[in-house]
């Protein structure tokens, strides 16, 4: 099946309006992009903060970016003056220079702090306690160029749909919590980030508002797995 026709088969599942597709075009070239453009597409993901620049700088200007893969503090600038949404928001220092250079943009920068909630060493994230603990700070609270907008998570790599659905309703569960305790009267926290080819389905119905997926969109990535994530 083309690029288009997987979106559009997307959409339908999502219900267009209640979940946003947000199509991760990693190590895919500006012409596949640009087919998912041509086909309604106006929403993609990189984890690569140098590929994700050269990408910007060719494709049209309506197209939101959202970065989704772990951001380095000294990588920020370069993709301050346009980033859309950074969903991998794991440190207090990471978001300081967010603030910095989103200032020096003049502009306030919509961010999501990972969430860690995998069964697995090698994921990017914060604990539960970390993630509190950041939201309480004073450092935190003295931010004024970033707006933390929701929550994201990447499942354990399994094909066991009990732990899958396990690790989505914590999040969505924690996701709750932190709403009432910090964001209560923020209509803006409302994103939460979960769900990719494998698991989707099961991301949405346990409350995921933003999906993030690639191969089943743009084909299997063939490059070495540690490049991909
Ligand atoms: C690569 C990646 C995805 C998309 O993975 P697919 O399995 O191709 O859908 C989603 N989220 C993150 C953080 C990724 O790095």
């Amino acid at each position: 099946m083309s690029i288009a026709d997987n979106i559009k088969n997307l959409k339908k599942e999502t219900g267009d309006d209640n979940v946003k597709l947000i199509a991760v075009s990693k190590t895919k070239p500006v012409e596949v992009l640009q087919e998912a453009y041509d086909a309604g597409q106006r929403v993609f993901g990189e984890n690569n903060v140098q590929e994700m620049v050269e990408k910007q700088e060719k494709l049209p200007k309506d197209i939101e970016w959202h970065l989704i893969g772990h951001l380095q503090t000294n990588k920020v600038k370069y993709i301050a003056s346009f980033i859309s949404l950074i969903h991998s928001v794991d440190s207090l220092k990471l978001l300081q220079e967010i603030d910095k250079q989103a200032a020096k943009n003049k502009r306030v920068i919509d961010c999501l702090l990972q969430i860690y909630i995998a069964d697995e060493e090698t994921k990017f994230g914060l604990g539960f306690d970390e993630a509190i603990e950041l939201l309480r700070s004073e450092e935190f609270t003295a931010l004024k160029n970033v707006r933390i907008v929701g929550l994201m998570g990447i499942a354990t790599n399994t094909d066991n749909e009990k732990q899958l659905k396990e690790e989505f309703y914590e999040l969505h569960t924690f996701f709750t919590g932190i709403k009432t305790s910090f964001f209560r009267k923020e209509d803006s926290f409302k994103e939460l980030s979960m769900g990719m080819s494998a698991d989707y389905k099961i991301a949405i119905e346990e409350g995921s508002t933003m999906i993030r997926v690639g191969s089943l969109i743009f084909g299997q990535r063939l490059i070495p797995h540690w490049k991909n994530n």
